[in-house]
């Protein structure tokens, strides 16, 4: 018997007992009060109790015990290597991809927004998320010696994830940050947090069984704001990575840590007619179905010129999507807005109605006063281009389209749609001229040409996937190197070897 088992058997039996062994390695024991103030401290006692005989496999109440078990297991890891990391990541790949049907059912069953063809594709894709591959040294050789940069962890990363791809963002962002060396706690949505406790466990569980590393992503069950606060408090969270909307970005950015921040976006489309009209018709019926319009880079509102509107519109139609009158828009934008500070169209700002978030398409149609063939993946209709639908993140399944009469008018309102999020925008085009006014002037984190939004996520693209894109703070697509500080080692004079 190894030393792992013998520590592994004496930890079970004491903890059905309610013991903790002496200088047990992995189960974070119960901390002293933490320094947050009592108010935001929830009056529960601070560690959740003991389960799976003792062992807490990264679930924890207190965000203070999660953040200490964290580092304990960030320890454990730098002592396992690069052989450790990868190990990780490809249990928690094999892991979404054998439970992808079960895990997307269960998500979608929590949530209740989205498809489950997609969730359960979004599960499958973690096998192309990048791992320690990405992270290649820089080295420099001279006359006086060699230098390396190298890319080093932070530590213990907070991390807080939406509700639109819990499981999936949960596991990327473990497999970007474990690669790079980082241990992670995560607070996830309070409507999406049941599935990710899940998937947490069961990552932690296998990692434990294969590596003794107990903790190495942790979760805090149940998120609140004031687990949030805790968290982005704790001195041993040394950044935070928050994927979300405004009001997650914002407090992230107040609370004093360097925060990489992967906030909301309103992604529209420009249609020039140069290109085929079938085929940005069926792309955008592909990226703005996809999951219900949730994705952040999804396609929420497009613009066509005039001369080629009547047959995009028609185009649209055939690829699946069908087309609402004005009077259903009207009686469907009642539905999907709510007016909280003022109670009625103009009196206060437009929230959307979250009831309706990530809803079929037959769900809306049934607001919009109307029933539609089954199989329809979208709906969509001609509104102005200060319609709500078109300046809101609506993230549900029906797409304004506004007729503009140039590419700079559309490029102008389109600019005006995306809000300076800088996030993701879209032309079907073969005029570079068009394509290079439109990215100079959205400037988006994304901006893909010809294709469906998924294909700026290496889905039907070059390139690799995750569901972090760290707009608001420029980091962009998050990748291993994304969650490392980069450190220089020199030596003077001497190692060059010609
Ligand atoms: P949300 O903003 O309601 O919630 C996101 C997360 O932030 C949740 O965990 C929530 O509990 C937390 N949160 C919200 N307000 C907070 C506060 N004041 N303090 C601390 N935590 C807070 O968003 P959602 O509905 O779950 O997700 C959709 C939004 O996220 C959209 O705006 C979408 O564009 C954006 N998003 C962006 C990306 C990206 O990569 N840029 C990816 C997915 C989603």
């Amino acid at each position: 018997m190894d030393e792992t088992l013998i520590r592994d058997v004496v930890t079970e039996v004491l903890g059905r007992l309610g013991r903790q062994p002496s200088g047990a390695p992995v189960a974070a024991a119960p901390k002293p009060a933490a320094p947050t103030p009592a108010a935001s401290r929830p009056a529960a006692p601070s560690v959740a109790p003991a389960r799976n005989g003792g062992r807490r496999f990264g679930v924890f109440e207190d965000a203070d015990a999660a953040a200490e078990a964290a580092q304990q297991a960030y320890e454990q890891l730098a002592a396992q290597g690069v052989a450790g990391r990868r190990k990780v990541i490809e249990i928690v790949k094999e892991l979404c991809y054998r439970n992808a049907r079960e895990w997307g059912r269960i998500e979608l069953e929590e949530t209740k927004i989205g498809r489950l063809d997609h969730k359960i594709e979004k599960l499958e894709g973690q096998r192309g998320i990048p791992g320690v591959e990405f992270l290649q040294p820089c080295g420099m050789s001279g006359d006086h010696g060699i230098t390396l940069e190298e890319y080093a962890p932070f530590g213990v990363i907070g991390a807080v994830t939406p509700s639109t791809h819990s499981i999936p963002t949960v596991a990327c962002n473990i497999i970007s940050m474990v690669a790079a060396g980082n241990a992670v706690v995560f607070n996830a949505h309070p409507g999406a947090y049941r599935c990710a406790v899940m998937a947490v466990r069961t990552f932690n569980e296998a990692i434990h069984r294969e590596l003794g590393i107990e903790n190495l992503a942790c979760i805090i069950e149940p998120p609140t704001l004031e687990s949030f606060a805790a968290m982005a408090q704790n001195p041993l969270v040394k950044i935070l990575c928050v994927t979300g909307g405004p009001g997650v970005v914002a407090a992230a950015m107040k609370s004093g840590k360097r925060a990489v921040c992967a906030g909301p976006g309103n992604p529209p489309v420009l249609v020039d007619g140069t290109s085929c009209l079938d085929r940005a018709a069926r792309d955008v019926v592909i990226g703005a179905a996809y999951d219900n319009n949730l994705l952040c880079i999804g396609e929420k509102e497009v613009f066509v010129l005039a001369e080629h509107f009547d047959a995009f519109m028609d185009a649209l139609a055939k690829n699946g999507a069908h087309r609402l009158t004005p009077d259903q828009v009207e009686r469907l934008t009642e539905a999907a807005f709510v007016f909280p500070e003022g109670g009625g169209a103009g009196g206060g700002h437009a929230v959307v109605n979250r009831d309706l978030v990530g809803s079929d398409p037959a769900v809306l149609a049934e607001k919009a006063g109307t029933r539609i063939p089954d199989g329809t993946q979208l709906l969509f209709a001609e509104t102005p281009a200060d319609h709500l639908f078109v300046v809101e993140e609506q993230m549900m399944p029906f797409l304004p389209v506004v007729r503009v009469a140039s590419v700079e008018e559309g490029i102008a309102k389109a600019k005006v749609a995306e809000r300076g999020y800088k996030h993701s925008s879209m032309i079907h085009s073969h005029d570079v001229a068009h394509m290079t006014a439109m990215a100079k002037a959205l400037e988006t984190t994304l901006f893909i040409k010809n294709g469906p939004c998924i294909a700026g996520l290496g889905n039907g693209g070059e390139g690799y996937a995750n569901f972090s894109i760290a707009t608001t703070t420029g980091e962009g697509i998050a990748n291993p190197r994304t969650f490392t500080r980069v450190r220089r080692c020199v030596m003077v004079d001497k190692l060059r070897i010609f």
